[in-house]
């Protein structure tokens, strides 16, 4: 099924409420026609419920926890926040690995929790400089796929972000080659893994700015991007998804 390409902006811990309500209102106001792209906003927890969006802006959360309910001081269960409107919920993100010692079994759990709840995954895979300059880069990827997705068997809204360690907020980027290649192997990968003809949507992310975008969007195998530093600046974000948007229509017109 032909998917809309995704421009999703993961605003980290960054932007107070009102910054956030405001943003994403100005955002939205500029785009009041786009139909081409899908957008995602992905605040701070405290700003979740208060930002409203309308399709083809949607909201997703950065992180869950994936018990239900009950004695977890300081987590958020997907329950949570579907009701505050979100649909997308970011699950492996590389700092939540390093930074807060996440394995792929609590990724696993998480990426259960989320289609439980019926909201899609942004489930984030990727290489450290190490592991790919010691040649396991391919074999890292297919790792994490398969321990991320264990015992999970329908993925119908599963969206893998691709994000190479190394290039998260460093300014280095994947060349078009190893984003080609990486995409390819996620892509089979899945279909292998869940006998399907389907392809899996995969993001690249990892420094994408405004001047990488338009490169990087017609990389084969890209279905979209999973931004971070410059997903947080109005110009910056809405010229991205201008690009994604444009590069979109030349496509449709063949
Ligand atoms: C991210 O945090 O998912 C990311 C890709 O960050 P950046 O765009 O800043 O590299």
């Amino acid at each position: 099924m032909f998917k809309n390409p995704i421009v999703a902006g993961n605003w980290k811990m960054n932007k107070e409420l009102l910054e956030g309500v405001d943003f994403v209102e100005q955002i939205q106001s500029k785009f009041s026609k786009i139909s081409n792209v899908t957008i995602i906003f992905s605040p701070p927890f405290i700003s979740l419920s208060e930002i409203k969006v309308k399709p083809p802006f949607f909201k997703s959360a950065q992180n869950c926890f994936w018990e239900e309910k009950g004695a977890y001081t300081g987590e958020i269960s997907t329950s949570m926040i579907k009701s505050c409107g979100a649909e997308y919920v970011i699950s492996g993100h590389s700092e939540r690995r390093e930074l807060f010692g996440e394995i792929d079994e609590v990724v696993n759990n998480k990426n259960k929790a989320i289609f439980k709840e019926k909201l899609k995954p942004i489930f984030c895979i990727g290489e450290t400089l190490e592991q790919r300059e010691s040649g396991r880069t391919k074999e890292i990827l297919s790792y994490q796929i398969s321990a991320g997705l264990k015992d999970i068997d329908t993925i119908d809204e599963l969206i893998i972000a691709y994000e190479p360690v190394w290039a998260i907020g460093t300014g280095m980027t994947a060349t078009i080659e190893q984003i080609e290649n990486a995409h390819s192997h996620i892509k089979t990968d899945v279909k292998e893994l869940y006998n399907t003809i389907n392809d899996v949507q995969v993001l690249y992310g990892g420094s994408v700015n405004l001047n990488n975008a338009q490169e990087l969007i017609n990389v084969p195998g890209v279905d979209g991007f999973l931004i971070g530093g410059a997903s947080l600046d109005v110009d910056t974000f809405s010229s991205i998804i201008k690009i994604v948007g444009d590069n979109q229509e030349k496509k449709n017109n063949g």
